[in-house]
């Protein structure tokens, strides 16, 4: 049978947004001495705009670069995908598309060889970043990803993503209940360091690759630490399986909230915090 106190707190639970999965890792919840958060669609909303298109060749235009970028990201499921395709009216067909994953998307376009990449996978092809506009928009903290035609680097787009409201506060009430707060992204150093200087974290960990998210999670409980996960993507899976206690976003990815043990109806942060006190409050009655 179902202790009482137990029964309570999960149609409390229920009640606020959150649902447990996996009684087991709720009890373990309370004794977290670590939270790790996913970057994008996590502490972020994953909503992003394009906010500059830079040409890097005399034969494609801004409009070019754009069309391209699209064409490749209308395949795409990654929040980066959704905000260039929102951003162009028209896209070619594609033939060939292939991700790479935690590294960026390819096909081919009217026989053209297409890839649409991160800064750190434009260094793996020996490509330089080319331009003083470039260097300014990485220092901004904005998430680039450049546009590669037949080996040959034809432009950039740059985006921002918004910080989610709630994510400020939810650091704070972690720290108060003496919680490392840490984060794990596949995005650049710059911009990981600009979201976590932003809300306060302790700790970040970027340019981190989909498969070795759940490698830092092990590295972080082989210190001692009790580990929750907070993740909203595919890539984020076997980091909230290995994790302590694996909490999904609500509006994240299937097998994200199928790997969970907690699972955030409301996209909302804070209510990881709740289900943290909600945890010590219901086995703090029971013994
Ligand atoms: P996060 O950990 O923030 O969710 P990912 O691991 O999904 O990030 O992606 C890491 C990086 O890989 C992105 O910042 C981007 O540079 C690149 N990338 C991933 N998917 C795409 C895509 N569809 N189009 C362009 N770039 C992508
Ligand atoms: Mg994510």
């Amino acid at each position: 049978a179902v202790p009482l106190v137990v029964a309570v707190s999960t149609s409390l639970s229920a009640r606020n947004g959150l649902l447990i999965r996996n009684r087991t890792s709720f009890e373990r919840s309370r004794d977290i001495n670590a939270i790790i958060f996913d970057k994008t669609g996590t502490l972020t909303e994953g909503k992003f705009g394009v906010t500059d298109i830079v040409p890097l060749s005399r034969e494609y235009h801004e409009n070019d670069v754009l069309k391209y970028a699209a064409s490749l990201e209308s395949y795409s499921e990654h929040p980066i995908a959704k905000g260039v395709v929102n951003s162009a009216k028209e896209t070619f067909d594609v033939e060939d598309f292939k991700s790479i994953p935690g590294k960026g998307i390819q096909g081919k376009i009217n026989t053209k060889n297409v890839e649409v990449v991160s800064p750190g996978y434009l260094k793996e092809l020996n490509i330089d970043i080319p331009n003083e506009k470039i260097d300014k928009l990485l220092s901004e903290g904005k998430t680039i990803v450049f546009v590669i035609i037949d080996r040959e680097l034809k432009g950039a787009l740059a985006l921002a993503d918004i910080i989610r409201e709630e994510s400020k506060e939810a650091i704070k009430e972690f720290k108060d209940m003496g919680i490392q707060c840490m984060m794990i992204t596949g995005d650049r150093k710059e911009v990981a360091e600009w979201v976590s200087k932003e809300i306060g974290l302790d700790k970040y960990y970027a340019e981190v690759l989909p498969q070795e998210k759940a490698e830092k999670v092990r590295e972080i409980q082989a210190e001692g630490l009790v580990v929750a996960m907070t993740g909203d993507g595919i890539n984020d899976a076997p980091a909230l399986a290995q994790a302590d206690v694996g909490i999904a976003i609500g509006a994240g990815t299937d097998v994200a909230i199928e790997v969970a043990d907690i699972v955030l109806v409301r996209s909302n942060p804070l209510d990881a915090v709740y289900i943290i006190k909600l945890a010590k409050s219901t086995y703090n009655k029971m013994f």
